[in-house]
């Protein structure tokens, strides 16, 4: 598949700040790529260099084969979707969707019928006339992304366009914005500090850290083989067991993480075959709805949650269990070992 996005060497500092950090990456045609990480690991630079609106200290960005390290914003196929949107307020929907095309000069009939599609596309036929103030919250981010697919970019980048939206809408407008991209075919690469929302929509995801790519890969292989624990923290919850501690319970010194979904929380030691037992007391039992959050101290040392569905037990059995001893029980083959990472995965090592 043909590259959209290829990024070599690429650094940005501020002063002593090194916002990014000698960053590779390709970024395939038609693909939704999302850049997730902590507050100030660099992922907003990243995105502002791809647009333009940062020059890079080092490194080259190419758009579609082509050379535009040096190239100013107007002139790079990409368009932006920003948090706060920034549709004005005095115009309708559907002059806000067409204003990029009257700055280009586009012949009116013409601009009605592209801002008509790119309407329909984000599903917001017969809203056209209506003014900014009279839409709800996902309805003015769905213009946002009108105003953007109406230029028809190569790319569209996307900095935590969902990030104003109450949970409920937010996760209707993470489906949505999946099919959307599916339809238009249009490579999206998304910045967002919600794992959930990267876990739910993307092809591929980059986990920053520190204005490095900690880990690239698909939503599973990132949840189900993180290549290091701090993915593993950030991708999900997880629980790491290494040293002394794994050596007596796995014969192994790891480290591994485990998931909490992947424990068991067993009244006695179950002598599974090929299991892995280790008794505790129970110290916190947390109700989510539709699951439930057991923190168990070990006999062996660490602390493990365990997550069970709320589908077969009730709260008030697992809340019973507060104190109480139990054993945590485990497959083997659900821990995942971090002690040899992926090289392909980690990031390279600095060469200036
Ligand atoms: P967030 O999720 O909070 O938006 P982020 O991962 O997008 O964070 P960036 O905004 O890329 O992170 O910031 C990376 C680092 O660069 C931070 O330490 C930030 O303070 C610093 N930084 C970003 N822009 C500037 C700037 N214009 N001047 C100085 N430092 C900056």
């Amino acid at each position: 598949m043909a590259t959209a996005i290829s990024v070599r060497g690429l650094s940005k500092h501020f002063g002593e700040v090194r916002a990014v950090d000698g960053l590779d990456l390709d970024i395939a045609d038609g693909e939704f790529f999302s850049m997730l990480g902590p507050s100030g690991s660099g992922k907003t630079t990243v995105l502002r260099l791809i647009a333009g609106f940062e020059e890079p200290t080092a490194g080259r960005i190419m758009l579609g084969g082509e050379d535009v390290t040096r190239r100013p914003p107007f002139a790079r196929d990409v368009n932006t979707v920003f948090q706060d949107y920034a549709i004005f307020p005095h115009l309708s929907v559907r002059q806000n969707v067409e204003y990029g095309l009257r700055v280009k000069k586009v012949p009116g009939a013409e601009r009605r019928r592209r801002a008509d599609e790119a309407l329909a596309t984000v599903r917001l036929e017969g809203y056209a006339e209506r003014r900014p103030h009279q839409l709800s919250g996902g309805q003015r981010q769905r213009v946002a992304l009108a105003r953007a697919l109406v230029n028809r970019p190569q790319v569209l980048l996307l900095d935590e366009p969902l990030g104003a939206l109450d949970l409920k809408l937010r996760r209707e407008m993470q489906i949505e914005l999946k099919e959307i991209q599916r339809d238009v075919g249009i490579t999206f690469v998304f910045v967002t500090h919600d794992q959930e929302e990267a876990l739910t929509m993307s092809d591929r995801i980059a986990v920053f850290n520190e204005g490095r790519i900690e880990q690239l890969a698909s939503p599973v292989e990132l949840y189900e083989r993180p290549a290091s624990a701090f993915v593993a923290g950030f991708v999900g919850s997880s629980n790491l067991l290494e040293g002394d501690v794994a050596r007596d319970l796995v014969g192994d010194p790891g480290p591994f993480v485990i998931r909490p979904e992947k424990l068991q929380l067993l009244a006695e030691d179950p002598h599974l075959p090929g299991g892995i037992a280790a008794a505790g007391v129970v110290r916190e039992v947390v109700y989510l709805g539709a699951s439930t959050m057991s923190v168990v101290e070990l006999d062996a040392g660490p602390t493990v949650t365990v997550s069970h569905q709320n589908s077969d037990t009730s709260i008030d059995a697992a809340v019973e269990r507060r104190d109480q001893r139990v054993v945590v029980s485990w497959r083997r083959d659900h821990l995942v070992s971090l002690g040899s990472p992926d090289p392909a995965a980690s990031p390279e090592e600095e060469t200036a």
